[in-house]
């Protein structure tokens, strides 16, 4: 129930004066529909008017004129502008109009009286000329403010009007009782919430406009809290869902010791969150974030080996045939030393293969499956399935996953759900998108990698790379070579990608596949797989190879127009290669020449050159990226922020996610005098009636 001193806020726009039917719809467009989204309408710029004279007018500048109205000229065809010219003791100052009304100006402007007119100067034959000017009564000087905040506008509402709407919604804004910690707020020196509103409507330099300006950082908290609470109540609400008891068992040990190798501390580390989880009898709803390499597999597989060694079932999802494939040759033999059978489930197999594995998992006789989007279909049905894993789940929906989660037994409570995701980002992006789960993770690389050298050089070097390439395809190498495909033109980038592979064909003299998600999907793994078995030694490619493909033998990646990609592409990218003991090297070419590359690029390829930490190379990425929805809230069922810019504020997105934890951690419910406060801050942020059908 939203707190009725809210009321005011989440009325209709259309209640505040001058919002008729006409102007409605455009205040929802650039604002939207309620009071509060008018009054959480930030300032984007600034005007300093002056007063000026026709003499001293400065071109550029926004003046403010005391004139008499001379005459008008009506245009006499179309394409010419109104006039009006007028003047005061120094000279002439002419107001246009481009498709005014006759009338209109009129009425606004009689000849012979006296008037204020303000806006920007021009100069048109040397006459001071200002364009749709705005006019005041003479009385009313003081009405012009010096300075004044300017609005994102759209055709048909004018910053100047959106100004008064503004007004008019900070006017029936009440006070509300403050949610902040008092100490919080006095050692930030932070204003109030409504007195930080009002000042936000009242920048008096550029510096109020700044994301660091007092009262924006204290609307920026709020918001942020607010959305950090509404994910912690979420992670509770989860965390009270009944689920399995999963506890380690001899069958994790057996797994243990079949593995080549012991698990570095990150993996052991994580292992032990977790079995804490799946032990608890709540529902787990944790995500695995560890960079290319780091050894997921393995933590997972443990972790299924415990399920399945308690009595229950566990399934493993992969987003490509090729990946699932891999997987399940991996696994399978590793779980079999721990006496657990699995199978794989892909799209590709025959009828009669499926319906045995299909019978193997519903009589609870396979305890663990491995698969594909097979995985969840409507016919996949458990006896007991517990545990539920998700590899680069980002290639997942939302829905897919929770069909999978779906096929446990409801009398057995929840599905444990562990996702494994390995495009590092972030902790700001970790903390929105995935506010709603643990997280573990894997900083840490398993001992023995080779570094990949990496080199950034101008696609005019093409050909000194490609007979470069020759010599170490001759010595034994395989190599990738990627070319970018942009959305917008992919036919022609198609073309490209076609047109590369049969270039290096002929100067290289070598056979040369071609992989590009265009390809019908048999036909791409087809290739993939005859690269995957050293039958190919250069693949060309579209960004299909990004996911998972391991191919020990393949030392060298190529990746064209490099500067097209996002870095955390690049690094996956650059994970397919320096996979095995020998030395790899991953060219990076940039278009446009020597000096084609601009300072962010050249920074963001630069980044790629020093370091191969991935939580490094995306936290760098997430700080170049500027603008739009960098969270990706939208995808994640959040509005953008309004207040917020989570580059500039994330140390306060930090924070925020420690005091929700702390908030509810102390008062799980919001039923102390801080935690009612708290409640209205939530339904102050609360964007459901935005967006009817969701939630
Ligand atoms: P990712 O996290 O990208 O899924 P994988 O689980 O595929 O990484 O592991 C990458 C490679 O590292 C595999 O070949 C795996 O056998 C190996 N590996 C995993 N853990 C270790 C370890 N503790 N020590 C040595 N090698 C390991
Ligand atoms: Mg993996």
């Amino acid at each position: 129930m939203r707190p009725e001193s809210l009321f005011p806020l989440f009325a209709d726009v259309t209640g505040l004066k001058g919002v008729g039917p006409r102007i409605a719809p455009l205040v929802q467009k650039v604002a939207g529909s309620l009071v509060r989204d008018v009054v959480f309408l930030s300032p984007v710029g600034l005007i300093t008017r002056r007063r000026m004279t026709a003499v001293d007018a400065v071109e550029g500048e926004v003046g403010i004129f005391e004139v008499v109205i001379d005459r008008m000229f009506v245009p006499g065809k179309p394409g010419v502008p109104l006039k009006v010219r007028a003047s005061d003791d120094t000279g002439f100052v002419h107001l246009v109009w481009f498709g005014g009304s006759p009338q209109h100006v009129d009425r606004q402007l009689p000849r012979g009286e006296r008037r204020l007119v303000a806006g920007k100067v021009e100069r048109f034959n040397n006459e001071v000329q200002i364009a749709h000017p705005d006019i005041f009564p003479l009385d009313q000087a003081d009405r012009i403010a010096a300075t004044e905040p300017v609005y994102p506008a759209t055709q048909g509402l004018s910053s100047r009007v959106m100004r008064k709407l503004v007004q008019a919604g900070l006017a029936t804004t009440p006070d509300l009782t403050e949610w902040q910690d008092a100490a919080w707020l006095a050692a930030r020196r932070w204003p109030a919430w409504r007195a930080a509103l009002t000042a936000l409507h009242d920048p008096a330099s550029e510096s109020d406009l700044s994301p660091d300006a007092p009262p924006r950082q204290r609307l920026a908290y709020d918001e942020l809290l607010a959305h950090q609470l509404a994910l912690a109540r979420r992670r509770r609400a989860r965390q009270i869902t009944p689920a399995p008891v999963i506890t380690a068992g001899e069958a994790s040990q057996a797994v243990l010791a079949a593995l080549p190798f012991s698990l570095t501390g990150a993996q052991a580390q994580a292992l032990s969150e977790i079995r804490a989880d799946l032990a608890s009898g709540q529902q787990m709803g944790r995500l695995l974030q560890g960079d290319v390499g780091s050894g997921k597999t393995a933590v997972a597989a443990l972790a299924m080996a415990d399920a399945a060694s308690s009595g229950f079932q566990a399934a493993l999802m992969a987003p490509t045939e090729i990946l699932a494939r891999q997987h399940y040759q991996r696994l399978s033999p590793l779980l079999a030393s721990a006496g657990i059978t699995s199978v794989l489930l892909t799209g590709r197999d025959t009828a009669a293969e499926r319906r045995e594995r299909l019978n193997g998992l519903a009589s609870g006789a396979v305890q663990v499956a491995i698969g594909t989007h097979a995985l969840f279909q409507d016919a996949v049905r458990f006896d007991r399935l517990a545990l539920a894993v998700i590899d680069e789940q980002h290639r997942f929906g939302v829905g897919e996953r929770q069909r999978l989660q779906a096929k446990g037994d409801p009398r057995s409570g929840g599905v444990h759900l562990l996702t494994m995701s390995a495009t590092p980002i972030p902790r700001t992006l970790e903390l929105t998108q995935y506010g709603e789960l643990e997280v573990s993770r894997l900083m840490e690389k398993p001992p023995g990698r080779t570094p990949v050298a990496t080199a950034v050089l101008p696609l005019t070097r093409i050909g000194e790379v490609a007979q470069r390439l020759r010599a170490a395809i001759d010595g034994g190498a395989q190599a990738y070579w990627i070319c970018p495909l942009v959305a917008e033109s992919e036919v022609s980038d198609l073309a490209a990608a076609e047109e590369r592979a049969a270039d290096l064909r002929r100067i290289l003299k070598l056979e040369v596949g071609l992989a590009h998600g265009q390809m019908p999907g048999a036909q791409r793994e087809a290739v993939m797989a005859e690269f995957a078995d050293g039958r190919l030694p250069l693949l060309v490619a579209t960004t299909v190879v990004e996911v998972g493909v391991d191919v020990p033998n393949a030392t060298i990646m190529v990746i064209e127009h490099a500067d097209r990609f996002g870095l955390a592409q690049l690094h996956q990218l650059r994970g397919r290669v320096g996979r095995g003991a020998k030395s790899s090297a991953c060219i990076l070419l940039y278009g446009g020449g020597e000096t084609g590359l601009g300072e962010v690029a050249r920074e963001r390829l630069e980044t790629l050159r020093r370091t191969e930490d991935g939580f490094e190379i995306a936290e760098e990425d997430f700080r170049l990226r500027g603008g739009g929805d960098p969270l990706g809230l939208k995808q994640s069922g959040f509005p953008a922020y309004r207040f917020a810019d989570p580059v500039r504020h994330r140390g306060l997105m930090l924070a925020a996610a420690d005091d929700a934890r702390l908030i509810l951690g102390r008062d799980p419910d919001l039923v102390s005098p801080r935690g009612q406060s708290v409640r209205v801050l939530e339904a102050l942020f609360d964007w459901r009636n935005d967006r009817p059908g969701l939630d």
